[in-house]
């Protein structure tokens, strides 16, 4: 038998120019579901091409490939830790998504710890939490969810007179909260959230899931204490994301994963095992490589890029989007905050006397525009804004769910138009 070595040059269709936060796509369909799964940047298209060859195992072989292999694992922890402004101290630990990383702190926090969410949190951070956590209701405003949340946690640290105030050493609670609404793309005041928890010794996660798509999110300037992310909403494919924090509850966990990785030492006993710290005690198992590194590719493509300029851009388009919406008499946005509050490129919306899922399926047919409809995993905000749109509106033929059209770094005018224009006769 003969076995073919094949060089190592890209096997996957670039494309076109040389911009590395230009996407992939599919002539002629109008992607309008970035907040679902983004489409692929050239960075990352063209970071797993060029290391496919290489392909090897992680932390396993000494071989030179595997080595290799193991270097850009670890180049990637890296390059994405510094994306989010992790700090000395905090792991990095590489997830199948933000499901998986929060999934993974609920699990790591310490016996008793109280978690506070708010009760508009997309599924992925609102299920995971442990039995007595507080669920807040949605507040009506920016300004409401810190007063509110300020409120809650004073009492959940309410000491008897006389007492000293809480510690950190004090019953541990974790504020949960997202960075921008999967529902509204409502931006939530995460860095005076995160001054509130403090201040009551608490600690915070942000689900960054649909923040840092849109704008930069630095742990260390907000003062986050843990950050949770996907791979597939950063322009990078599916099955890597990322929970970055304080490695402290991290390290003294039990391992997310159990398997090969996450040991230090097996000894002959059943019960022998010595865990590793670090990341890797949560990693058990080979590891996804390729995930890693493209969306290290595309952190490192966002850092370098111009910022600013994307975030005017796409506000544009979402100005531009939601002014349309607006002037059509028969679409009702949903809002948690308010017509002005900042958000990014994610409208929902319904078409009064128009199901839902009808209007989505022949925006597809007839107009090849992809976007989304249903409760967008967020029920419980999903049909209270349902509701507070009918009584907004006044009407009485909204229907039971929405459509959500959520723009990104490959969306146009033309497509933003193309939605307006299909929606206009309905
Ligand atoms: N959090 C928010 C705000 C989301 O929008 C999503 C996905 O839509 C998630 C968490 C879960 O992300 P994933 O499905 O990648 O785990």
């Amino acid at each position: 038998m003969t076995v073919t070595l094949v060089p190592p040059t890209p096997v996957l269709p670039a494309p076109a120019g040389t911009d590395p936060l230009a996407v992939l796509g599919v002539p002629g369909e109008i992607n309008l579901d970035h907040a679902a799964s983004a489409p692929c940047a050239r960075a990352a298209a063209d970071a797993v091409a060029e290391l496919l060859p290489w392909y090897a195992s992680v932390h396993r072989g000494a071989g030179a490939l595997s080595r290799r292999c193991t270097l850009a694992y670890e180049r990637a922890r890296q390059t994405v830790g510094d994306f989010v402004g992790a700090r000395a101290g905090d792991h990095v630990v590489f997830t199948r998504n933000t499901t998986d990383a929060l999934n993974l702190l609920a699990r790591a926090l310490p016996a008793g710890t109280t978690v506070v969410t708010f009760a508009g949190e997309h599924h992925a951070n609102l299920l995971p939490w442990p039995r007595g956590s507080v669920r807040l209701p949605v507040p009506a405003s920016p300004a409401e969810a810190v007063r509110a949340l300020d409120a809650a946690l004073g009492e959940l640290r309410r000491v008897p007179a006389g007492r000293p105030a809480p510690t950190p050493a004090g019953p541990p609670v974790l504020v949960a909260v997202t960075g921008a609404s999967n529902v509204t793309g409502e931006r939530w005041p995460v860095a005076e959230l995160a001054r509130v928890a403090h201040r009551h010794a608490a600690r915070i996660v942000v689900d960054a899931a649909q923040l840092a798509p849109h704008v930069p999110v630095d742990l260390t300037a907000l003062d986050v204490d843990y950050l949770a992310l996907s791979g597939h909403k950063l322009y990078a494919p599916f099955g890597a994301g990322v929970l970055v924090g304080r490695g402290d509850w991290l390290d003294a966990a039990p391992p997310y994963l159990i398997g090969g990785g996450a040991t230090s030492h097996v000894g002959a006993g059943t019960h022998e095992v010595r865990w590793s710290t670090g990341p890797a005690r949560h990693e058990a198992g080979t590891p996804n490589l390729l995930g890693a590194v493209a969306l290290a590719a595309v952190c490192a493509a966002l850092t370098e890029a111009d910022r600013p300029a994307l975030h005017a851009r796409e506000q544009a388009l979402l100005t531009r989007l939601r002014d349309g919406l607006a002037a059509l008499p028969h679409v009702v946005e949903l809002r948690t905050f308010g017509p002005d509050a900042p958000r990014v490129g994610i409208v929902s919306f319904v078409v009064a006397g128009r199901d839902s899922a009808e209007v989505a399926a022949r925006l597809a047919a007839e107009h090849r525009i992809g976007l989304r409809d249903g409760l967008f995993c967020a029920h419980p905000l999903a049909r209270r804004l349902l509701t507070e749109a009918a009584a907004r509106s006044g009407r009485r033929d909204l229907p039971p769910t929405a459509l959500r059209a959520s723009i990104g770094l490959g969306s146009t005018v033309a497509d933003v138009d193309r939605l307006l224009a299909a929606l206009r006769d309905w």
